[in-house]
């Protein structure tokens, strides 16, 4: 057996596992290079996603440390980096605060907070006590320096050891990272209140396959789940899932509530949650369109290098971005450097592919082909671009 495989279910253990995609080898997505860092050898790993057959979750098989992930490198997302963002951390605040009764009387507390923008905001509106916690050393800076407190360490029995009594735990993209998603709960258990509720948003699996984002797909996104999968977590710890419901953020994200029913398990056959597998037609579409969309747009960014006039750029140094960079072979020779708006990616290189980050001024000054790396967002972000003289290149799986 390789310790790096997995070969169970996170969720429900069984070890009745297929492959979904096998997208090639990868470094991790998040990990932007500084200059120095491109004489270092990166280290890659296969990127391919397993379903389990039991309770459709989706899961990355290679495991890669997470330590490796978060605490040896400097992470460049920051929470408030777009006015999508600010606003939907904004409205799951008041969702928060709304559905768990909290008041100034209450405490709060965010695992893989980053800079603390989401409970910030529930601090702000309900006056209550927050904590939170991350495992990157210059995002819990970023955040204690911004007056949010914030414990520079990975979410467990450890890092919450001094801490009762806690209303909400609330993670906003979270789970999905985590190598072990039992611990949340698990966690939690040695925290909260014995009514006190679990907040979680995470991407959705299934519409990740729907909707063909393959490029969500990265190290660091450990786990997709749906709502079955959810509701199964929880139970196994004695939580009740009360509500699901699917929202529209980053692709289509479910937001869970789930109580704590005393630390009694929920059986799975009381688990009333109206789900419906994704069919195999789906999930052999997704792969269908996934590697169309390599040949396609690949054929067509080497046609245009190849009149020997062009600058093809990219917009938007989005982690999503540099899988479908490294699912390509993208690199410089084809890409000659990648705009954002973001000053924290200025100067770095992305991760593989090792394209330069550029202002997006700069690019939009220099560039005679756009490629949009967020091409979910493309009529967003092609109304900027519409003043300049510049093809954009508009292909999406
Ligand atoms: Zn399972």
């Amino acid at each position: 057996m390789d310790r790096n495989i997995r070969y169970t279910c996170n969720v429900c253990e069984s070890n009745d596992l297929r492959e979904i995609i096998d997208l090639g080898e990868h470094p991790n997505a998040d990990n932007f290079l500084k200059k120095e860092d491109l004489s270092k050898k990166e280290v890659f790993y296969p990127l391919i996603v397993d379903r389990c057959n039991k309770c459709g979750h989706m899961q990355n098989r290679i495991k890669v440390k997470s330590e490796d992930r978060y605490s040896k490198i400097e992470y460049s997302y920051t929470s408030d980096n777009s006015a999508v963002s600010q606003n939907h951390f904004k409205e799951l605040a008041e969702y928060a605060i709304k559905e768990c009764f909290l008041t100034k009387e209450s405490f709060v507390i965010e695992p893989g907070s980053n800079i603390g923008t989401l409970i910030e905001s529930i601090k702000e509106i309900s006056k209550c006590k927050v904590l939170g916690i991350d495992p990157s050393p210059n995002v819990s800076n970023l955040a204690n320096k911004r007056g949010i407190n914030t414990k520079c360490s990975f979410f467990n029995q450890k890092s919450i050891n001094e801490f009762k009594n806690v209303d909400l735990i609330i993670g906003c993209n979270v789970l999905n990272h985590m190598d072990n998603p039992n611990e949340i709960f698990s966690v939690s258990n040695h925290c909260l209140k014995k009514d006190g509720s679990i907040i979680v948003e995470v991407p959705c699996g299934d519409e990740l396959i729907n909707n063909c984002y393959f490029d969500t797909i990265y190290h660091e996104h450990v786990n997709y789940f749906n709502k079955y999968s959810l509701a199964i977590l929880g139970a196994k710890w004695g939580y009740e899932l009360i509500k699901v419901t699917l929202v529209d953020y980053m692709g289509g994200s479910l937001r869970a509530v789930f109580k704590k029913k005393g630390g009694n398990i929920v059986h799975k056959k009381k688990l009333n949650i109206n789900y419906n597998f994704l069919k195999e037609e789906k999930i052999n579409a997704f792969r269908t369109r996934t590697f169309y969309f390599k040949e396609k747009l690949s054929k067509e960014l080497y046609s245009i290098n190849s009149t020997g006039k062009s600058k093809i750029f990219c917009l938007g140094a989005a982690t999503k971005g540099n899988t479908l960079l490294n699912y390509l072979n993208l690199n410089s020779q084809i890409i000659e450097g990648i705009g954002d708006t973001m000053p924290l990616k200025h100067n770095k290189y992305t991760p593989g592919s090792r394209i330069r980050i550029f202002d997006e001024n700069y690019v939009l000054k220099n560039a005679t082909h756009i490629y949009i790396l967020p091409w979910n967002l493309i009529d967003l972000i092609s109304s900027k671009i519409k003043k300049y003289n510049i093809e954009i290149i508009n292909i999406s799986p």
